[in-house]
């Protein structure tokens, strides 16, 4: 880089999304240090901003969008003030204004076509590609620099056709947090549950080799890291070389410096009695289980292609109250389904009674590019989702504050 360009080294990651979102920000950002940028706590400080972006509801892209949006038209703002240039488009001329990134879900969800809906971006990187990230903005600073005439606007550059990620990127040692680290163990995912956008923006299911698992875990505890999350869509469905989720589990307890462990997120279909078995018998486990639900009744589970009943569900639950003493459970819930009529509605309300989870997380069904579910008739009113979110957010409220008062009296 020349010392021009190593001016413009300041970057805004900017998160939406889940754990694996959180964990692949910090990856970028570990890469990103590396090569001598440092992170802003603010976009209007930041020559560089990105966008780590989810698609698994409708509502989380739209945020994306409009937070874009604002950009550009603060950076269009701004050309009185900071002498920054942007067309009326939105679009920055040659030079000028932060460089814009949209990397995760949503980039892998529409790849080139995210220029045409937001001209103010300048990369788009898919969850496989993030490894490219410190390249990419290399040739984007060195085009800037080329550009001498304000009227052309900058490179395009989108990068969303990697199968996975090298292995290294999970190695550069930066966690945000002093104590506690997330630890990916498997990519992807390749349930297909009907409703869900993950398969198609993260791909099909990779599992880590557990040697560099645990190998990560030793070198961030050799940091100073004394607690960790294992990180996967389907937890329980990790193997590599014969070493089973459960094996990986036993393998975690006993690295030496480590204090506590939890993994989330386990799907019910693979979860087994053995691993509750685990959980009571390895002393730095979080006695916690995320077990998403999703949905009381037969009917709407079997159209959301889950591969489980509510009594497969309701007996797992059972053994794992029985194993793991005072364990905590938790769940996540879809309201809305294409199909779900009151009968099936009143399944799932009187499931979470009857259950009491310390808590759960409640959402409206909301349709998704590529997946099964989006071509079933959605024609619940909004008013009628609303209705049913509400009354299950209120229940399981009052569930929670029942427990957290007990808890307390004890
Ligand atoms: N892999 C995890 C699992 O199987 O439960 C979680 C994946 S997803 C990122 C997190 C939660 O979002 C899901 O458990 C589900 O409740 C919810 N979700 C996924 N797709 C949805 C959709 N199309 N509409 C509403 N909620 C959705
Ligand atoms: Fe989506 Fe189902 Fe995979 Fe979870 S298990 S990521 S809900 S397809």
């Amino acid at each position: 880089m020349s010392d021009n360009e190593k001016k413009k080294n300041k970057v805004f990651l900017r998160t939406f999304g889940c754990q694996m979102n959180v964990r692949d920000s910090e990856v970028v950002a570990g890469l990103l240090k590396r090569e001598g940028y440092s992170l802003v706590e603010a976009e209007d400080k930041a020559d560089i901003v990105i966008f780590n972006t989810c698609s698994v509801r409708q509502h989380a892209e739209d945020k994306v969008w409009s937070e874009i949006g604002r950009i550009a038209k603060s950076a269009k703002k701004n050309v009185h003030i900071k002498g920054r240039s942007t067309d009326r488009l939105g679009r920055s001329k040659a030079g000028t204004g932060p460089i814009i990134g949209l990397i995760g879900c949503m980039a892998q969800n529409y790849k080139e076509h995210v220029f045409q809906r937001s001209p103010a971006v300048d990369f788009v990187v898919g969850p496989s590609d993030i490894d490219k990230i410190p390249s990419i903005l290399e040739r984007l600073a060195g085009a800037r620099q080329k550009t001498k005439s304000p009227d052309l606007y900058e490179l395009k550059i989108w990068e969303t056709d990697a199968d996975k990620r090298p292995e290294e990127i999970y190695h550069t040692g930066f966690y945000e947090d002093k104590e506690h680290a997330y630890v990916v163990i498997s990519e992807g995912c390749s349930n297909f549950c009907s409703y869900c956008v993950v398969p198609f923006v993260r791909g099909p299911l990779h599992n880590r080799d557990n040697k560099e698992i645990l190998k990560e875990i030793e070198q961030a505890v050799s940091k100073g890291i004394s607690k960790i999350t294992l990180l996967g869509q389907n937890v329980n469905a990790y193997v590599h070389e014969n070493v089973n989720f459960v094996e990986l589990v036993s393998k975690v307890n006993k690295v030496k410096g480590l204090k506590e462990f939890s993994f989330i997120t386990s799907h019910p279909k693979d979860t087994t009695v053995e691993l509750f078995k685990a959980m009571a018998e390895c002393d730095k486990i979080k006695k916690a289980l995320h077990l998403p639900v999703q949905s009381g009744s037969d009917k709407v589970l079997k159209e959301m292609n889950r591969g489980y009943t509510k009594k497969f569900y309701l007996d797992l639950v059972d053994n794992y109250r029985k194993i793991v003493k005072n364990g905590e459970l938790t769940t996540d819930i879809i309201v809305g389904f294409p199909g779900e009529r009151e009968k099936e509605f009143q399944e799932t309300y009187e499931l979470v009674k009857q259950v009491q989870f310390d808590a759960a997380y409640i959402f409206k069904y909301s349709p998704r590019p590529n997946t099964h579910a989006q071509m079933l008739l959605d024609d619940l009113s909004k008013e009628e989702k609303e209705k049913r979110h509400k009354a299950v957010l209120d229940l399981q409220k009052s569930v929670s504050l029942k427990k957290r008062k007990a808890n307390k009296q004890l």
